[in-house]
């Protein structure tokens, strides 16, 4: 397998870039590993850092190839582990965005807006069509890591492929946003492309996960990337072994939920985890209202699921205020499935 400078023999492991030349005569250069097995089988394309400040994912594709040993592979695997080296350095979700700029506001900036790419196109278009001519195009399986912020759950999405559908079970996270085939009325709304979408059209069957936790590395959200990785490798019999751990799937927007409002304004402290499995009037969390000087009880009105706990509104992995644990009377502060 070549990709860029990047080459493996079967049975071995290679690293190396796919260079990017940009308007201004600027080269960028995106790391590639690949591990070669000894063994014929389905080639995996996995990256990540498609926005600059969703990090677990490029330590997890980093940590995939360290673990992976060509002599037990079947098959390629083919990682990038930071598809947007210019958002990376500039810490921000797209490269050129401005400080708080709102993600959304100028979706050509997006990387995953506008694959295939363009290779006389915007720096992100560039970057694209490299990597989409160099490596997407040649795998038959893809995995595109990104980070939600970090109130809601890791989850992993998917179109209305059914063997997409299929692999997102096995990637093995709880949570699941399936597609329902409103994709075309979206794509004559909005004619962009996530990378996922275009490698379906290609015929690849694909996935993305969002590892709970932008801006920093969260550890749990590292494990649950590299345990992901491995269990579609299981799956694809890329890799022996069991897939683990077996999960109960949640299909967010489609199972039952209960949407939880505070009554009050105040500072949230949780005492549980999105994730986390909470009994019906369990305290999941207190909420601080440092002018009254009073403290209040979030109690869960049922058995389930958090998917989400902590402020809600628009915007939130850009704007700082955001971020903050500051609740707004009224507003939504948790989400539970049903379980
Ligand atoms: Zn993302």
């Amino acid at each position: 397998m070549n990709v860029g400078t990047a080459s493996a023999e079967r049975g071995g492991k290679g690293t190396g870039c796919v260079k990017t030349l940009l308007q201004d005569g600027r080269v960028v250069r995106a790391p590639v590993g690949i591990v070669e097995g000894k063994d014929e089988g389905p080639v995996l394309y996995v990256q990540a850092g498609q926005h600059g400040m969703e990090i677990n994912g490029v330590v997890a594709v980093v940590k995939t190839l360290q673990r992976l040993k060509p002599e037990l592979l079947r098959g390629t695997f083919v990682g990038v582990p930071v598809a947007n080296p210019l958002a990376l350095v500039q810490r921000r979700p797209h490269y050129g965005l401005g400080p708080e700029e709102p993600y959304g506001s100028r979706p050509h900036l997006n990387m995953n807006r506008i694959w295939p790419g363009n290779p006389n196109g915007s720096e992100a278009e560039r970057l694209a069509h490299n990597l989409w001519e160099e490596a997407v195009q040649k795998a038959d399986y893809v995995i595109d890591l990104h980070s939600y912020e970090r109130w809601s759950a890791s989850c992993t999405i998917v179109g209305a492929k059914k063997e997409s559908l299929e692999l997102a079970k096995a990637f093995g996270l709880r949570f699941i946003s399936a597609g329902d085939g409103g994709k075309e009325k979206r794509l004559v709304e909005e004619p962009w492309k996530m990378v996922t979408e275009a490698a379906e059209e290609r015929g690849a069957t694909a996935l993305a996960a969002e590892l709970a936790g932008q801006w920093d590395i969260y550890p749990k959200s590292v494990q649950e990337g590299v345990r992901g990785i491995e269990n579609v490798m299981k799956k694809l019999g890329m890799l022996e072994g069991e897939q683990a751990p077996p999960t109960n799937h949640v299909y967010l927007g489609k199972d039952p939920c209960t949407r939880v409002s505070m009554e009050r304004d105040g500072l949230l402290m949780a005492l549980v985890e999105p994730g986390d499995e909470v009994e019906k009037d369990q305290r999941i969390a207190s909420v601080l209202d440092p002018l009254a000087l009073e403290e209040a009880a979030l109690n869960s009105p049922v058995r389930g699921i958090v998917y989400h706990l902590g402020p809600s509104g628009p915007d939130r992995d850009v704007q700082l205020p955001r971020m903050h644990p500051f609740i707004d009377k009224g507003s939504e502060v948790a989400v539970i499935y049903a379980r």
